[in-house]
């Protein structure tokens, strides 16, 4: 950027641009500039990625960079940010079972050594002050997760300094935040395209009413929606996740709110303490692809058409539920996992759309052909532990500064990448649970 903007647009209240917008009022360089910030829906867009009774927060990684990132955002979750059961600090079991994929075994290996070596978590058990204990067998997971009363799974680990958050709830503090600044111009507002100028700039958005914003410059922060704004085709795209809830009685509550949440490798499937009498059960899966044929959004006039994948939410299609597969999947695994859950109907359940790229890193950069366009999006089905710190990221990325070393590794990751893959629809090759390749119209049709 050469100059500082005196005009910024955000579209999208997000962990990513909410994020983005409170760090922007938090720099002296952009003391002056007006910083605007769009959302379609009522805040907070209750289909929105980071919207949720709960996230997991870890620095549960197997890529040190992130690994870091993470355990810098976690201090912050520790203190007034994660206040008021906004964290939860219940530890996080990775367990493998009998028959993990390569990429469910390397992840968690990976995600250990980095936990134990680079930010030096004490091995050992939780009573003896252990930050990790490791779980060599079923006996030693069954220790930790007997209170499920179903199979464990074959062995593990538990970081005793992951856990999780209130999503919502986390989400409305950053506004809050954001809002006290008196910074920021919050509109509920939905865009219908970007305003491209000559085919090398943009100047701002049109909204679905016909009006204009204009700005210096207009990050595009949509989530899972961006495919439809500019042509991501082969760089990122939506992919539907699975998420089911189950009402639980009192007693149930107390013996499995004191479990660490879960991430079960050999189904792809993790469970989050119960929040409020509700258990979170939900796949990291390779999710739903709903591919659209859409005009092509950087020449909407052209007549030329684009096939993309895009969120259907509960706003698109009143009362959507989850295709036979997914209801199945998740029924297996409670199954197996809480027997006494077997039977009891879904209280909800929903499609959550991750913003899906190639490998799983974040797409941050300036936009490589128009001016006045950085694109914050690509979150890959992992991006809300990190709301207290990803504004700031954002922001260096936008000046082009780095602010340490481990800025300076982010911003090649979040690079705009130079090619692009060779599909429409991303499939992550990220290690991922359920299959690969689901269309989500053929799902429901089955
Ligand atoms: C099921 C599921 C489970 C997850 N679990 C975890 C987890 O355990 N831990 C973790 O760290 N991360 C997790 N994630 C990932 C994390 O939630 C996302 O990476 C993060 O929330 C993405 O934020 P975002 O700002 O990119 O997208 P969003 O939160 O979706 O924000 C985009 C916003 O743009 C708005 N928008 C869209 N179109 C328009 C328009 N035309 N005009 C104006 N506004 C518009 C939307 O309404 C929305 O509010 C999970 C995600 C899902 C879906």
């Amino acid at each position: 950027m050469s100059s500082i903007p005196s005009s910024i647009l955000i579209v999208g209240s997000g962990v990513f641009g909410l994020g983005t917008a409170y760090a922007l009022t938090q720099r002296p360089e952009f003391k002056d500039t007006k910083i605007t910030l769009l959302e379609r829906l009522q805040f907070p867009a209750h289909d929105a990625s980071s919207v949720d009774s709960s996230r997991i927060i870890r620095a549960d990684y197997p890529d040190a960079a992130y690994s870091r990132l993470a355990a810098e955002a976690l201090q912050i979750w520790r203190g007034d940010f994660g206040a008021d059961g906004r964290y939860n600090e219940s530890g996080l079991c990775i367990v493998l079972g009998k028959s993990d994929s390569e990429l469910g075994k390397a992840y968690m290996e990976g995600s250990l050594k980095n936990v134990q070596e680079k930010l030096g978590l004490k091995v050992g058990r939780r009573e003896e002050g252990g930050q990790l204990t490791v779980l060599e067998n079923e006996a030693a997971v069954k220790e930790i997760l007997g209170s499920m009363g179903g199979e464990v799974g074959q062995s593990g680990y538990v970081n005793w300094t992951s856990g999780w958050a209130n999503a919502e709830a986390g989400l409305t503090h950053m506004r809050k935040l954001a809002e006290a600044t008196g910074r920021i111009e919050f509109r509920t507002a939905e865009i219908k395209r970007l305003l491209f100028e000559d085919g090398s700039a943009v100047e701002g958005a049109e909204l679905v009413d016909g009006q204009t914003v204009k700005a210096d410059l207009t990050i595009l922060a949509t989530g899972a929606w961006s495919p439809k704004f500019i042509d991501l085709r082969g760089i990122a795209s939506a992919s539907g996740q699975v998420l089911s809830y189950f009402k639980v009685s009192k007693e149930e509550q107390a013996r499995l709110g004191g479990n660490p949440a879960l991430l079960d490798e050999s189904y792809g499937f993790y469970i989050i303490p119960p929040l409020e009498g509700e258990l979170k059960i939900a796949r990291h899966g390779y999710g739903y692809a709903n591919l659209q044929t859409i005009p092509h959004p950087e020449r909407p006039d052209s007549g030329e058409t684009i096939i993309v994948s895009l969120p259907r939410t509960k706003e698109d299609v009143h009362g959507l539920g989850v295709p036979p597969e997914a209801e199945q999947g998740c029924r297996e695994f409670v199954a197996s996992r809480i027997p006494d859950l077997a039977d009891r109907p879904f209280s909800k359940t929903r499609i959550c759309w991750y913003t899906d790229t190639p490998n799983s890193d974040w797409l941050i950069d300036h936009h490589p052909k128009y001016n006045g366009l950085f694109v914050a999006t690509g979150g890959s089905g992992h991006g809300y532990k990190f709301l207290p710190v990803i504004g700031e990221r954002v922001v260096d990325v936008l000046l082009r500064q780095d602010r340490d070393e481990l800025g300076a590794e982010l911003r090649k990751k979040w690079k705009w990448p130079e090619k692009r893959h060779a599909s429409d629809h991303i499939w992550t090759d990220d290690w991922r649970g359920g299959r690969k390749g689901m269309i989500l119209d053929e799902e429901f049709a089955k």
